[in-house]
């Protein structure tokens, strides 16, 4: 029998409602059972007390399920900063990962283009599907949602409830296993190394990263970390999933879990409707986990969400973006915790009690792996539930605010910032343009030369429009930040900042820009889009005898640094001297031509000057110190981002810990010694120290152990013999009252160096600075300036302040950067500024042949400060007395 189309449609459709249930139930059974569980692979049930898998353990298991799962299909999208391969693990209905490149070209179109027809749109809004990105476990003490991982994949895999069914259908779960793979594995080793001792769930000990731990979160501006790179490029350029969630844990004495909304204050930039849709998640969220059964669910509590530092910087490119937070154990091992032990405070909950932010509190007892697992999982099934039903509409938002941003980008000023290429640092221009771009903004060149509002404006500079899907993200780091101040009630208390204030990027690389509140279609006519990697290098001639590079430039000390440390001669000029036309400040450097200096050459962004002939320039030849940086094991994550910028400007240096200070013998091995930002009591004693109270942590004790007596007898010989000593933020305490130096039995020298601290003065006149950029003067012609402008912004939070005095016997101070008097703010939140106005922050000091350069802020700041970089390069090539 031959069957016509229609015959043969209505004969399959009733083989399906004869045989279809039947069928799907029998498939689905097959699948199962080729699905390892996770108890079959790790040999224990994820969650199960005081077992964790590593992140090896984890992608291995992923990958089984990829090989056995059509719902499943692993990604690569980079390296971890210590090399292990990062996924994205795609989870959704068999035709869904079938399109996966099809649907993403409708986001692409959704998040970026403002002028799809309706038809196009209505299309687009039928077909698509809303991507769901959960980034898991970034700090790696978080355990939790990594190791629920394996238990949500297998229950999607496997699943035949047709609600789940529904929700795969319609959404694209893109799960991120573990955002941190390095941290992870760190933490589990470490877990392991202790189980069945005293020291199990002791803190692990240094930075749960190669550079950064914690602060990893605090990168998605910057963009310097391997890791954040993959992320962020996930919504920036590449998936533009429409909802995101990073997955964190708290203490453990609060609330169990935290959902959206956030607490205020919130960002200015930020559409309206994205804090809308975050509340609808968090409100199902709330409600889904509690009617399973799931107590102390809270809301709108401590988490604010105005800085743009966390994974969360997507909700400025459009993207609902939101973070959950769990209480925590001693990473497997159970706790218990007795229900008077209980608490809450900050923004959002006064009392643990009942409350509108915490309708069912957990009432106390043992709290375990498997069940913050439970909460994982119900959290993650709950957001997979709203994107479903919401899907049009979620879809439909994406599009509309891309077009509502660009529209406001033509009708509300600014219209352009505009970034001139005569910068006083061009090496720091380029990687604005190109961080920028890594955002997914689009940046252009001008192709001649125009005005604009009385201005003229040059062939090649630099503009930014803002009419862009990406708007509010393009003003939150091109503008000076004001703090959204609220307050608890009418004039009373002020809602403090969760973190810093401050991440103006012009500011903060020292990047002159121009904020244009005029628009026009002639300007907009000569813009070409820069659409590769930007650079300022033009071709030089290879048979010059020497290139001078200019110390304006950062990155003239990078080539520096590599230069030296591969046997090249460099020098300084000791004057400024004009080439060619060109003024070259005093303090650059010469590099005699050589066949590695080819190589170093070619990274660099900015094109030196070559000269053909040796001319003979007053100049002084610099060798590379021998660096000590001091780390301590108290996750220490200023040192840990003073090691990521001198591994990017290739400095070489050695980690020394406070407790091998006695074993040490600074004098003959180092030439400089650096104390990044750490506590006097962890760095002298081991320990906390507020007023005259300890706190003992939790590290195995072999990690405790402090500078001690002796360590600071060899410390003080170093800076006797002629060493360098350079140290900001609170280490300064070190080197404030009464020191000593031991040279022998009968020969003991007291003495105080001509500086203290008035920070708790300042602070007592009200001073309450969170972060902020300040505005600070410079001693011109100092060799710690060389490069700088005479005015910058330090990245300042309250302390130490510097008051230097007259000094006695063989000592010396110079004041090398004070806060002007007052209209000191630059960018972010400052109480009370002008108490610190005329006041040093930045002091070199001498004693004898010895050398001390103590910064009142931290002039490598998390690596986003790169305006007050030359200072800390400086003080590196610092000559002797
Ligand atoms: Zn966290």
């Amino acid at each position: 029998m031959r069957l016509t189309r229609f015959t043969r449609f209505i004969f399959i459709l009733l083989a399906f409602f004869l045989f279809g249930s039947l069928l799907t139930h029998a498939a689905i059974a097959q699948s199962s059972q080729s699905i390892m569980t996770p108890e079959q692979h790790f040999g224990f049930k994820p969650g199960a007390d005081r077992m964790l898998f590593d992140y090896e353990e984890l992608i291995s298991y992923l990958q089984k399920l990829d090989a056995a799962s059509p719902r499943l299909k692993m990604v690569e999208i980079g390296k971890s900063p210590m090399g292990r391969t990062m996924y994205i693990v795609f989870i959704s209905s068999e035709e869904n990962i079938k399109n996966l490149d099809q649907l993403k070209e409708i986001n692409r179109k959704l998040a970026l283009d403002p002028d799809l027809s309706e038809s196009e749109r209505e299309a687009l809004f039928d077909e698509g599907k809303v991507f769901f990105l959960a980034a898991l476990s970034m700090h790696s003490g978080e355990v939790g949602p990594a190791q629920a991982a394996p238990l949500i994949a297998h229950q999607l895999l496997t699943t035949d409830d047709p609600q789940i069914l529904t929700w795969l259908n319609d959404v694209v779960y893109m799960m991120v296993p573990n955002h941190n793979p390095d941290g992870m594995d760190m933490v589990v080793h470490h877990y392991r190394k202790y189980k069945g001792t005293k020291y199990e769930g002791s803190s692990l000990p240094g930075v749960y990263h190669k550079y950064v731990g914690h602060d990893n979160n605090r990168d998605f501006v910057t963009l310097t970390q391997e890791d954040t790179k993959a992320i962020a490029r996930i919504y920036n350029l590449e998936w533009f999933p429409q909802v995101m969630i990073e997955k964190h844990q708290m203490g453990s004495t609060g609330p169990r879990y935290f959902v959206p909304p956030a607490h205020d204050p919130i960002a200015e930039n930020v559409d309206a409707g994205i804090w809308n849709w975050t509340k609808i998640f968090g409100s199902n969220m709330i409600t889904d986990m509690t009617e399973a059964g799931l107590a102390g669910i809270c809301h709108s509590y401590i988490f604010d969400d105005y800085w743009p530092g966390s994974t969360e910087t997507c909700i400025w490119k459009n993207v609902i973006g939101m973070l959950t937070e769990m209480a925590s154990i001693k990473y497997a091992t159970p706790i218990f915790i007795e229900p008077n032990e209980l608490r809450v405070g900050g923004k959002g909950l006064s009392e643990y009690k009942k409350s509108i932010n915490m309708p069912l509190p957990w009432q106390g007892g043992w709290w375990r792996l498997s069940e913050m697992l439970e909460y994982e999982i119900a959290s993650t099934m709950s957001i997979l539930k709203t994107a479903s039903i919401y899907r049009k509409e979620i879809l439909t938002f994406r599009n509309d605010l891309c077009r509502k941003e660009v529209q406001n980008g033509k009708t509300k000023p600014p219209y352009y910032y505009i970034l001139p290429v005569a910068q006083h640092d061009q090496s720091e221009l380029v990687g604005l343009v190109n961080l920028l771009r890594e955002h997914g903004v689009a940046v252009y060149r001008l192709s001649s030369s125009t005005m604009l509002e009385d201005k003229s404006f040059n062939a090649g500079d630099i503009v930014i429009p803002l009419a862009q899907p990406f708007r509010p993200f393009i003003r939150e780091v091109m503008e000076k930040q004001a703090y959204p101040l609220r307050h608890y009630t009418p004039n009373g208390e002020i809602i403090k900042p969760y973190d810093i204030t401050s991440w103006s990027l012009p500011l903060h690389k020292g990047v002159k820009t121009i904020e244009m509140n005029s628009r026009s279609e002639s300007f907009e006519n000569l813009l070409i889009e820069i659409n590769e990697d930007f650079t300022l290098k033009k071709e030089i001639p290879s048979n010059f005898t020497v290139a001078v590079l200019n110390v304006n430039n950062n990155e003239s000390f990078k080539a520096v640094f590599q230069s030296i440390t591969q046997g090249l001669k460099v020098e300084r000029l000791n004057n400024k001297i004009s080439l060619t036309g060109i003024e070259v400040p005093r303090g650059s450097f010469l590099i005699s031509n050589d066949p590695k200096l080819g190589s170093i050459i070619k990274e660099l962004n900015v094109t030196p000057i070559v000269l053909k002939e040796s001319i003979t320039f007053e100049a002084t030849t610099i060798t590379m110190p021998r660096i000590a940086l001091v780390e301590t094991y108290f996750h220490d994550m200023d040192a840990g981002w003073t090691r990521y910028v001198f591994d990017s400007y290739s400095i070489p240096f050695t980690v020394v810990h406070p407790g091998n200070f006695e074993k040490t013998d600074f004098a003959k091995n180092f030439d400089i010694l650096m104390f990044p930002d750490a506590d006097k009591s962890i760095l002298m004693e081991g320990k906390y120290k507020t007023k005259d109270e300890y706190y003992i942590t939790d590290y195995p004790p072999e990690y405790t152990k402090g500078i001690g007596k002796k360590g600071m007898e060899n410390l003080m010989t170093f800076l006797d013999k002629g060493g360098i000593i350079i140290s900001w933020g609170r280490s300064t305490g070190l080197f404030m009252g009464k020191l000593e130096i031991t040279r022998g039995k009968e020969d003991k020298e007291e003495f105080q160096l001509p500086v203290r601290d008035i920070s708790e003065d300042i602070q007592k006149a009200g001073l309450y600075c969170p972060g902020s950029l300040m505005k600070t003067t410079l001693l011109e012609d100092h060799p710690l300036t060389l490069g700088m402008l005479e005015e910058i912004g330090i990245f300042f939070r309250g302390r130490p302040v510097f008051a230097s005095s007259i000094p006695s016997f063989d000592m010396d101070r110079r004041v090398i950067g004070k806060f002007p008097e007052k209209n000191i703010l630059m960018s972010g939140y400052c109480e009370k500024q002008e108490a610190v106005g005329d006041k040093t922050n930045l002091v070199w000091l001498k004693k004898g042949k010895g050398q001390l350069v103590l910064f009142g802020f931290n002039p490598q700041f998390r690596a986003s400060t790169p305006v007050a970089f030359k200072l800390l390069f400086n003080a590196l090539l610092l000559p002797g007395i």
